[in-house]
């Protein structure tokens, strides 16, 4: 069979999972040999960092999630530790490194505060490849249409570290246009279970955007290439801080405003 990433005939015998099985996925596969050795192992590594240094984490530890070794996830994310209940009980996370300035707006009287955990620790480019990874996998295995209409040239030389430069992507915002659903029945069903969805919008030629919900987040990412065109629609009220990496932000309002 042909790997989908780097066209490579092999006889890869290992199971290459969708979405990570520490995201809960047992049944999300891709056909074998579709995803080569060499490939599956240059994804292991950005997406264990994906994984457990960002609020991925914070999601596995708070849902009970247990990764491949069956343990409760654990990492680090900012300065705080994050530890899930070692009996996989969900809604029950311990954090360490607690310090008394991230404790904001505390309230006596109902004894409440709010926390602001960081979204990533310098890990937006394994997220970045993460998704598109997830993204192209899910196209090639359920959207067989859409996957061989567009050209995925820059994603697979992001992902063979060809072209390494920052690849942007909106956390946590609102969906802009009509997404469908990329795995069906099944799959679609189990996914659901761990509050995992897999979506997608044709948008324009440059622009097929892939969202991947879990828990309580949300990314989009456009599989077809770096360009910013699309960013516009997800502008907060404030500015793009929903926009990571953060430099993008700049561009983009540099971008708008050429256009005015
Ligand atoms: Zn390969």
């Amino acid at each position: 069979m042909e790997c989908i990433f780097c066209g490579k005939e092999n006889t890869a015998k290992s199971i290459e999972h969708i979405v990570s099985e520490s995201l809960g996925n047992t049944v999300y596969l891709m056909e074998r040999s579709r995803v080569c050795d060499e490939c599956n192992r240059r994804f292991g590594k950005f997406e264990r960092e994906a994984l457990s240094s960002t609020i991925f984490l914070m999601e596995r530890a708070r849902m009970g999630i247990p990764n491949k070794k069956g343990n409760a996830a654990q990492g680090q994310l900012g300065g705080f530790g994050i530890q899930g209940n070692k009996d996989l009980v969900k809604n029950l996370v311990t954090l360490t490194g607690l310090k008394e300035e991230d404790i904001v707006d505390w309230k006596p009287e109902s004894q409440t505060f709010t926390l602001k955990l960081p979204t990533f620790e310098k890990n937006e480019v394994a997220v970045s490849k993460t998704l598109l990874k997830i993204g192209l996998e899910a196209l090639f295995t359920s959207k067989k249409q859409v996957y061989k209409k567009y050209d995925f040239k820059e994603l697979r030389q992001f992902l063979d570290n060809t072209n390494q430069a920052e690849w942007p992507l909106v956390v946590s915002a609102p969906a802009h246009g009509k997404f469908e659903s990329i795995p069906i029945n099944y799959h679609k069903f189990e996914l659901a279970k761990t509050r995992c969805h897999l979506l997608y919008q044709e948008a324009d030629q440059q622009t097929l955007l892939f969202r991947f919900s879990y828990g309580g987040i949300a990314m989009t990412i456009n599989l077809l290439g770096r360009d910013l065109n699309w960013l516009e629609h997800y502008q907060a009220p404030a500015g793009h801080e929903t926009i990571y990496p953060a430099h993008f932000r700049a561009k983009l309002t540099r971008l708008l405003a050429q256009r005015d």
